[in-house]
């Protein structure tokens, strides 16, 4: 069973003027998708082949094995992406989101506040994640290219990709533009499904 790119939770429009629908062609139909396409050639056949997304991604992280690990994490890194946005989202949390984020941040500006300096200050490629780590705190941690928090023991909550091919077009260099933009998208039905 070849791993399989899923299809984007809203229309390719849906997420206009903050990302437009041309980012997105791009970002899941062509970045996602050639994950997914290296991912697949790189499995067919091997010691990863019938494997789940996450098997692969924790034996090819063990095995040290980059190229695998890359891939697998990016597809697994965007799927959750897209489901961390939505059209309707944005606004502010309220119930058991709001509680449980003011209890590990303060507040919720507090949590916000640590995410959107993850995010705007991860040099270079990367990902910002609300996280719940191995001993059940929240925290917001950023990782590298690739890198997933599946690999170091973290349940993600959230994310926001702050790879360049995620605002390029849309905001060009101004990353923080794209940040705020991603407040207006927030799915908060997702975070709260994931705490
Ligand atoms: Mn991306």
């Amino acid at each position: 069973m070849a791993h399989e790119l899923p299809a984007l939770p809203f229309a390719n429009d849906a997420l206009a003027p903050h990302i437009s629908a041309e980012t997105l062609g791009y970002h899941h139909g062509k970045h996602h998708a050639g994950y997914v396409k290296k991912l697949n050639a790189a499995v067919e056949g091997s010691a990863y082949s019938g494997m789940s997304l996450l098997e692969v991604i924790r034996k090819a992280q063990a095995d040290g094995d980059q190229g695998v690990f890359n891939n697998a994490a990016q597809h697994f890194n965007h799927s959750f992406y897209w489901k961390s946005l939505s059209p309707s989202g944005g606004g502010e949390p309220t119930g058991a989101v709001a509680e449980q984020l003011t209890a590990a941040f303060g507040s919720v500006d507090a949590f916000k506040e640590a995410f959107t300096k993850a995010a705007s200050t991860h040099f270079g490629s990367g990902w910002a994640w609300l996280v719940r780590d191995g001993t059940g705190k929240l925290q917001v941690i950023s990782t590298h290219d690739a890198d997933t928090p599946v690999a170091h023991g973290h349940k993600p909550v959230i994310t926001c990709d702050v790879w360049e091919h995620a605002y390029y077009i849309d905001y060009r260099n101004a990353r923080p533009d794209y940040i705020q933009a991603f407040w207006k998208l927030i799915n908060w039905d997702f975070l709260a499904e994931n705490l």
